[in-house]
């Protein structure tokens, strides 16, 4: 059989970095400040001022009115972009640069890294925006806090959230609830404990708990700690024996490798390798990539560079979204390119969570199931990525192990083989069922119906029960 003749084809992708001087903000960066972690740092674009500095006439007024629309009314995350980023999206590498205006406009909303990372009121949904069962930290991490900010949910793996901040602040973020600065939607929860305290009330219970074997250092986004500081925990963290393997969280392998490649960031992964290899630890990087697109040279020279300081995998937890990697074609193509050109093995991807906001990214489970059925075969085993739904109270399942599914309503019922931190002696957890929701524009007309209804008898009883209320004030007032 022929190549042409696969449902997909295979090509080696060559890793350009797109020209950032084709943005007219950028015409004069020189190569050594585009290399800056500090440059790259100062130059993130954190409103729609600095976007049309950067951009200029490139954009329509049309485009920036949407971006503005979408903080003010929509965006559960503040703006903030690294020009590594920025300069991926529409990178004029296999096409050539659109005309100012209308088609770069074009280009630019179709673009798949703008589309999460930019998000625009007219991408939202609005028969449905959000879920009605969305909610504000949708895992309930908060919840199973051992130590503010150690989520204890596996039995023998906790993740550890040091800081509250990121490099880069991605629209679909499903820890919106406490990362990144307050939006015109969302006022974050912030964190109370001091970050020295809140970094010893987790080692003591890693400590005090000889199950715990597996800890994943995340954040927000481990970059944005100071390197000394991040350095001192995990040494703690290498000094206690239950400990076998510790994964450290970062998008900004992809979003800001300069961070990652800055020469005392490497001689400090450089020591703790070496004490983990030392200790038979497993040492490992978590990134979350989520299109071809964001691989560039300058990541694959970061990646190259941890695995010289000795970091033993860097593995990739994308985030499955519509008009970003929603296909067959965009999923694999990642995955090639992050095996052969950045030896970064694909990993999980995660049905987007149900967060606030998020309709129009996430997908229904039949497409993920469908998708995961699609790439099967074609990577090495190894390689082939699990795609998983990151169930409330239950954690990541693969798409199909689903118990029971009501394709018409879009409900997933899911179960699980361990207890969370929250749940005692008594609650039988094998046996209960937990839901998770499809996108209700992506049902059939009857479940769509059914849910307007629930919407509607939802309304009629809040109404009824606002006008109870209403009276008892009432009653009270004039018996005062
Ligand atoms: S890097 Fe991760 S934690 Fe930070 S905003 Fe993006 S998804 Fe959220």
């Amino acid at each position: 059989m022929s190549a042409m003749e696969q449902p997909y084809v295979y090509r080696r992708r060559e890793l350009v970095e797109p020209d950032w001087r084709r943005l007219p903000g950028w015409r004069d960066v020189t190569d050594k400040e585009w290399a800056s972690a500090q440059w790259q740092r100062t130059r993130c674009v954190k409103n729609v001022r600095q976007l049309r500095e950067l951009m200029g006439d490139l954009l329509t007024e049309e485009v920036y009115a949407d971006l503005e629309r979408d903080q003010a009314e929509r965006a559960t995350m503040s703006m903030l972009v690294p020009p590594q980023m920025l300069n991926t999206m529409v990178p004029a590498v296999d096409a050539p640069m659109p005309a100012a205006g209308a088609e770069f406009s074009a280009a630019f909303l179709a673009d798949p890294v703008r589309r999460y990372m930019l998000p625009v009121y007219s991408d939202r949904r609005t028969d449905w925006a959000s879920h009605p069962h969305a909610s504000r930290d949708s895992l309930h991490e908060a919840d199973m806090w051992v130590a503010e900010g150690l989520t204890h949910r596996y039995p023998t793996k906790v993740l550890a959230e040091l800081l509250p901040t990121c490099p880069q602040y991605c629209g679909h973020c499903t820890r919106m609830d406490l990362v990144g600065n307050s939006t015109a939607q969302v006022t974050k929860l912030k964190l109370a404990g001091k970050p020295v305290d809140r970094l010893d009330a987790m080692i003591d219970y890693l400590k005090g708990s000889p199950q715990v074997r597996d800890v994943v250092v995340s954040g927000g986004d481990v970059a944005n700690m100071p390197w000394k500081n991040l350095e001192s925990f995990l040494m703690r963290l290498l000094e206690i024996d239950n400990i076998r393997d510790i994964r450290l969280a970062t998008k900004a392998l992809m979003g800001l490798p300069q961070h990652w490649s800055a020469p005392d960031v490497v001689e400090g992964l450089g020591r703790v390798s070496w004490t983990a290899a030392c200790r038979g630890v497993g040492l490992a990087v978590h990134t979350h990539i989520n299109n071809a697109q964001s691989l560039t040279p300058s990541v694959a020279h970061a990646t190259r560079l941890m695995h010289e300081a000795g970091v033993r995998s860097i593995r990739n937890q994308g985030v499955l979204m519509r008009g970003i990697n929603d296909s067959p074609e965009a999923l694999l193509d990642l995955c090639f390119t992050m095996r052969d050109e950045a030896a970064i093995n694909p990993y999980y991807f995660y049905m987007c969570d149900m967060i606030p906001f998020s309709e129009h990214w996430r997908l229904s489970l039949a497409e993920a199931q469908q998708l995961q059925h699609a790439i099967m075969g074609y990577l090495p085993g190894f390689a082939t990525p699990r795609i998983v739904c990151d169930v409330p109270f239950v954690g990541k399942r693969w798409v199909h192990q689903v118990e029971e599914y009501d394709r018409e309503r879009g409900i997933s019922l899911w179960r699980k083989n361990y207890r969370t931190s929250i749940e005692g002696e008594e609650v039988d957890v094998t046996s209960t069922d937990y839901a998770y929701y499809d996108p209700i524009y992506t049902l059939p007309e009857s479940g769509q119906r059914w849910w307007r209804e629930q919407r509607d008898e939802g309304a009629v009883a809040a109404a009824h029960a606002a006008e109870l209320a209403a009276a008892a004030a009432s009653r009270t007032a004039s018996l005062v």
